[in-house]
C-alpha cells in the first residue's frame, strides 16, 4: 500500500458533486482510487457499494467488522462483501471515525424518533439516486457504510457525537474490484450527527499513475 497521497501519485479523472440532502452514483474499477470528500466539514456520508454485474454482492459493514474483528476501520484494513470479498482499501483517513453499527437513516426512523415521516433520508436519497442511476438494485439500510460518522461506544451504549473533522476531509479507498458506488450527503439534523447543518460532499476518482 502506497503511504504518498493519491493527489501526488495519480490523476483526477472525476469529480462527482453529491449536493446537502441528496446521494449520487459514481462507477469506479479496480486499480482507481475513491477519495470520499467533506467539502464544508462535519457531514456524514452514507455509502453503499456494489459489484458490477453482480449486484447481489455489495459492501457489507456487518461482514467487515466480522472480518477485521474490531468496531472501527483504520487505515491499511479491507473493507469487505456480503460474501467477504475485500472491495476496498483505506489508504488514507482525515477523520479516523466512521459508523459500521447503525443502518443509515430511513423515513422510519424520521417517523418514529421525531414524529416527522416525511423528512429527508439517507435510505430515500440512495434509492433515488440507485433509480435514476437504471439500476434496480435492492438497498438496505443496514448496507450503508457511515463514513465519518462520530459515533462512539462507551458503556455499551452507542452514543452520536458532533463530527470534529473539518472542511476538505477526505477518506481514500482503494478500489479492489469494480464497484457502483452510491454515497447520500446526510440530511440528518436533528441529531448531533451532522452538527445540525447537513452541507454537501464530493466523490473523487483518482487514476494511479506510476
Ligand atoms: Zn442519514
Amino acid at each position: 500500500m502506497s503511504e504518498i497521497p493519491i493527489e501526488e501519485r495519480g490523476r483526477m479523472v472525476e469529480e462527482v458533486h453529491v449536493p446537502a440532502r441528496t446521494a449520487a452514483v459514481v462507477e469506479v474499477r479496480r486499480g482507481q482510487v475513491l477519495q470520499v470528500v467533506d467539502l464544508e466539514g462535519q457531514q456524514v456520508g452514507d455509502l453503499m457499494a456494489y459489484r458490477q454485474g453482480d449486484p447481489s454482492e455489495y459492501l457489507s459493514p456487518g461482514h467487515t467488522l466480522s472480518c477485521l474483528v474490531k468496531l472501527m476501520p483504520e487505515t491499511g484494513d479491507e473493507l469487505f462483501s456480503n460474501h467477504r470479498t475485500p472491495l476496498f482499501r483505506i489508504t488514507r483517513d482525515d477523520v479516523n471515525t466512521h459508523d459500521m453499527i447503525v443502518p443509515c437513516c430511513d423515513p422510519e426512523r424520521y417517523g418514529r424518533d421525531y414524529d416527522q415521516p416525511d423528512h429527508p433520508s439517507c435510505l430515500a436519497s440512495l434509492q433515488k439516486a440507485l433509480a435514476e442511476f437504471g439500476s434496480d438494485f435492492a438497498a438496505p439500510g443496514e448496507s450503508a457504510w457511515n463514513v465519518f460518522m462520530n459515533n462512539r461506544h462507551e458503556d455499551g451504549r452507542i452514543v452520536t457525537y458532533e463530527p470534529e473533522h473539518g472542511p476538505g476531509s477526505a477518506i481514500d479507498l482503494e478500489v479492489l474490484e469494480d464497484l457502483v458506488v452510491a454515497l447520500s450527503a446526510c440530511p440528518q439534523d436533528l441529531s448531533p450527527c451532522n452538527a445540525y447543518d447537513p452541507t454537501a460532499m464530493a466523490m473523487r476518482v483518482w487514476e494511479v499513475e506510476d
